[in-house]
């Protein structure tokens, strides 16, 4: 069991981040933000594959009139991205934005500072610090001479120290580099100074698999530290496998559960079935299906029904013949053509409450 660790409590719209809530999934769009028609599609595409939280990058203040028209045609959290522009944050907030991720010391005087914080005061918007390894500020370079865990922190003490003076505590922090090891450390050196919620991530992780891997390293290992309110996985990817991979770091880790979790063994000389493309087949077909169970497709009657046994529904497979278990029981022998088809009516059934 992961002992999570106590945070202040922020609301992002409807959600509260930190605090024991849920770890909520973020990503973020790619499209241009003035395209408000591409953007939505793009959120409601990612709506749809369990994405809670997206953010976006606004680049001007054409791109923040249309968040107001964004924010009407989705249902989850909109996150602004604002680079050094306060009169860009501004308008984002009046426009209905849930959450601002901005790092003060970057705006400029206090007196713009304060017009952006005294804004998010006013509609209750929060403000993520995004501290990243390849941006960090001229002086903790030339102090820490790379941008190291320690840099990083310096950093994000920083710019709260700004924002906890003008008394404001809405505050979720981020402290993202590509380097898996300096992130880790710079998120468990930071947890251990303040209280505030952290959305984690490991930033320019690369394409599909190398990305997965690093992510799923990086992040895990801080989930299983209890570290860890809101993630991201970055991928050079259509962001709906952003939200797919997050999706499955939680549920590797038994954290969230957002459908089926499949167990398989990687075969080997004893298997005497084509198991590997029938558990992608079955993996494929059901993989969207959101009933939260475990599904074992196991390779031979000599290790697969002990694994079998253990899951929700579970095959052992044979030569001609697999043996199906329901709950840790063998239910009947099916012939191995037929495990894709049996397993999907057990599992249809399962969703519509029928007994079989
Ligand atoms: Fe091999 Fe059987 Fe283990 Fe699969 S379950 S890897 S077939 S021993």
């Amino acid at each position: 069991m992961i002992k999570r660790r106590e945070t202040l409590p922020v609301r992002v719209g409807e959600l509260i981040v930190g605090n024991q809530n849920p770890i909520w999934v973020q990503s973020m769009t790619n499209t241009q933000t003035e395209d408000v028609v591409s953007t939505i599609a793009q959120i409601k595409k990612l709506e749809e594959a369990g994405c809670e939280i997206v953010r976006l990058a606004v680049l001007n203040i054409e791109a923040a009139r249309g968040l107001a028209q964004i924010k009407k045609a989705i249902k989850i959290p909109l996150v602004a991205d604002i680079h050094y522009d306060y009169r860009i944050a501004l308008k984002c907030v009046e426009n209905g934005v849930d959450k601002l991720r901005i790092n003060p010391g970057n705006i400029g005087s206090i007196e713009r500072i304060k017009a952006v914080v005294d804004a998010c005061k006013d509609k209750s918007v929060p403000i993520r610090i995004g501290v990243n390894g390849g941006s960090l500020e001229k002086e903790i370079l030339e102090k820490y001479r790379r941008p190291t865990a320690e840099a990083m922190v310096e950093s994000a003490l920083k710019h709260i120290d700004i924002l906890e003076k003008l008394h404001f505590d809405q505050i979720i922090v981020s402290l993202k580099a590509s380097d898996v090891v300096q992130t880790v450390e710079a998120y468990r050196l930071l947890s251990s100074r303040v209280q505030y919620p952290l959305h984690l991530g490991i930033t320019e992780a690369g394409t599909m698999r190398h990305g997965i891997i690093k992510s799923s390293m990086g992040i895990g290992s801080m989930l299983l530290d209890g570290i860890g309110d809101t993630l991201r996985v970055s991928l050079t990817e259509d962001p709906v496998e952003e939200v797919k991979a997050a999706k499955g770091i939680l549920s590797g880790l038994a954290i969230r559960r957002f459908g089926i979790e499949f167990v398989s063994c990687p075969t080997c000389g004893r298997c005497q079935y084509d198991m590997i493309d029938i558990a992608k087949a079955v993996e494929l077909k059901l993989g969207d299906c959101k009933l939260p169970i475990t599904v074992a497709i196991m390779g031979c009657p000599v290790n697969g029904p002990g694994e079998a046994r253990e899951a929700d529904l579970g095959i052992a497979g044979g030569k001609d013949h697999a043996v199906l278990f329901k709950k840790g029981v063998a239910i009947r022998k099916i012939a191995t053509a037929d495990i894709m088809d049996t397993l999907e009516q057990e599992i249809r059934a399962l969703e519509e409450g029928r007994i079989t």
